[in-house]
């Protein structure tokens, strides 16, 4: 019934409209979208910035999958660092020393890749704090939060272990401060919060996604609160009844694939899936992200889907796309 209701329709296309106005608006200057929504987010008690919109695939303008969060004028807090994200961050003028954590879901590539690069970047600043990264333990053939960090900047068998300074807090680097989490996603699967600063708080909740270990995250910020669902298909096993009194003020989910037939549901929600989750948990509003081109190219079928269980407003991702709360 809803699906072709005029209100929803009308509420559809408001939203593919947002999503075209946050991909190609360009100010006078032509500054890129990342810097307009830094603009946007920069003036926001907290606000959500999308760094990397899209998914494994090179496909258009649209880098592998980061959020930052941003509090009283800076980026404290990063999700994920797919690749691409690295030129995104410096378009959107974020710091790695104003960063007090940067949490990966998992280590798929499209995550995980651009993290490197970014602290590569943060060795030309100055901070003495440590910088907290946290990530899943290890499991299937996926190294854990430490052996993923080691395998990087290790002084031992890091790729790149001439930055071995962000291990042991020497050469001018941040020491890294890893916190690896259990990711086995079960009933019995602990959720495990962690104080990131007074006033920011992040919990990880295990969900599933194939035989990958991924962490969902809930953060906590003044007053407000939001949901990084990432990458999960619907066999998560209580993850909406986890969160069902959370009532956050922006959920942000992967809209990866379509609906139908011959999808990965073993890794992914389809759009019908993610309307189930957000009814679940109902948040204040829906952000679907990391687009692919198979995905975004039926976006109105999705939107579709996903209203005939959600009714909150749902807005669309691109590189830059900064959300207020
Ligand atoms: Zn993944």
């Amino acid at each position: 019934m809803l699906k072709n209701s005029p209100p929803m329709r009308a509420a559809v296309l408001c939203c593919v409209l947002i999503a075209a106005c946050s991909n190609t608006s360009a100010s006078p200057e032509q500054l890129p979208p990342a810097a307009i929504g830094a603009d946007t987010c920069r003036k926001a008690e907290v606000g959500v910035q999308v760094l990397g919109s899209g998914g494994p695939i090179a496909e258009g303008s649209r880098a592998g999958t980061s959020y930052a969060v941003w509090i009283d004028g800076r980026a404290q807090l990063l999700i994920d660092a797919g690749p691409g994200s690295f030129i995104r961050f410096g378009e959107a003028g974020l710091k790695v020393a104003d960063l007090k954590a940067i949490a990966l879901s998992h280590f798929h590539a499209d995550h995980s890749a651009g993290l490197t690069g970014i602290l590569n970047s943060g060795g030309f600043e100055q901070s003495d704090e440590p910088l907290m990264i946290i990530g899943p333990a290890a499991g299937s053939v996926f190294p854990g939060a430490g052996d993923f960090i080691r395998a990087q900047v290790g002084r031992e068998h890091g790729a790149w272990s001439y930055l071995g300074g962000y291990i042991d807090g020497t050469e001018d680097k941040r020491k890294l401060d890893v916190r690896e989490i259990a990711a086995n996603n079960t009933q019995e699967s602990p959720i495990t919060e962690v104080e990131i600063a007074p006033d920011l708080t992040i919990t990880a909740i295990p969900v599933h996604h194939g035989v990958v270990p991924t962490l969902a995250y809930l953060v906590k910020v003044k007053g407000r609160t939001i949901v990084f669902a990432s990458d999960q298909s619907a066999s998560s096993i209580g993850f909406e009844q986890r969160l069902r009194d959370s009532k956050p003020d922006l959920l942000i989910a992967h809209h990866v694939i379509p609906e139908g037939e011959g999808q990965p549901i073993g890794l992914h929600r389809p759009p019908s899936g993610i309307g189930e989750m957000a009814a679940g948990i109902a948040p204040r509003q829906l952000l679907l992200s990391h687009h692919m081109e198979r995905s975004i190219s039926r976006l109105e079928e999705s939107l579709g889907a996903i209203a005939l269980h959600y009714r909150g407003p749902t807005l669309i991702a691109a590189d830059g796309t900064c959300v207020t709360l």
